[in-house]
């Protein structure tokens, strides 16, 4: 079936926050990619206003380490969202028990993150909803964020409720606490949390051992990297990864290194150098 007389609709690729997600054909180009179909629900004219012209701001962020938005139409009361093709997640490669990150793998997609974050953060936009899911990996190895801006134009639903409780380990203390502005340094908290699970191959920041608890009446949401030196949890890390590490886990987000001064961090230009996108390990 044809969407707006261009794209061939292939199948569900999953259902995401925002709805379902088709793998679908460009008849104009014949590119793979992919669509994301977002119920517009109630408020639907003054989205469809706000969100048009946000998304229009949206499809000109251009840059190697970003999805690029192809397109962007209304149809049958559901915005589509049309994305470039990718074939698999950082998600996939950090559960992937075959797969064995170097250190230099590991610099090698933390920079790829932090340099679509600083190219976004340099627009002015911010994406607040970063996870290992949401880092997307693209036929020649390269990373590349998904989703930016849309929490902005659509809203963070509350995930209390949802199956998505756990993408709250990647929120940044001053969102935890509810704090009513707040900046790029959500991103890099987020950042510092996709850090440390490629070092541990687990979610770092999780201390839910009783996922209920959040169920709880008087339940508040809190975030607290532990106590101990980062050292005694990362014992295999570099000085120069910890260091960064710790510069990026900083709780004051005004104090919080921000994307661009990681990037310029000793430990990019140490040894060993990141690897080369085609050579990273993927599943398979
Ligand atoms: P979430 O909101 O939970 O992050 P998404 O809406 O981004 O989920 O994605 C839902 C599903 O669609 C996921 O399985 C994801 O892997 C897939 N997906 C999303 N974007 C793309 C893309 N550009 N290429 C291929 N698959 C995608």
């Amino acid at each position: 079936k044809k969407v707006a007389d261009r794209y061939l609709k292939r199948e569900v690729l999953g259902e995401g926050t925002y709805g379902v997600v088709y793998k679908a054909i460009d008849t104009k180009t014949g590119q793979t990619v992919a669509i994301k179909k977002i119920r517009l629900g109630k408020q639907k004219e003054g989205v469809n206003f706000t969100a048009l012209r946000e998304i229009k701001l949206l499809k000109e962020l251009k840059d190697p380490n970003i999805i690029e938005l192809i397109d962007a139409f209304p149809h049958k009361g559901n915005l589509h969202l049309v994305f470039e093709f990718m074939e698999t997640d950082l998600e996939a490669v950090i559960r992937d028990r075959n797969i064995v990150l170097s250190p230099a793998d590991i610099k090698s997609y933390i920079q790829m993150t932090l340099k679509g974050l600083a190219f976004c953060h340099r627009k002015w936009v911010l994406h607040r909803d970063m996870k290992p899911n949401n880092l997307l990996i693209g036929p020649g190895g390269q990373l590349k964020l998904a989703d930016f801006g849309l929490a902005r134009i659509f809203g963070s639903p509350d995930r209390r409720f949802t199956h998505q409780v756990f993408a709250r380990w990647y929120r940044a203390p001053e969102l935890l606490f509810g704090a009513k502005q707040y900046g790029p340094g959500v991103d890099v908290w987020a950042a510092a949390c996709i850090f440390a699970e490629l070092l541990l191959r687990r979610p770092f920041l999780q201390p839910l051992q009783w996922p209920d608890m959040v169920y709880l009446p008087d339940y508040v949401e809190y975030q607290h990297v532990p106590g101990q030196p980062l050292r005694t949890l990362f014992p295999m890390a570099s000085d120069d990864a910890l260091d960064l590490l710790s510069k990026m886990f900083t709780y004051d987000p005004k104090a919080r290194i921000s994307a661009q001064q990681a990037l310029e961090h000793r430990y990019f230009s140490s040894i060993p150098p990141p690897t080369e996108p085609a050579l990273l390990p993927r599943p398979p």
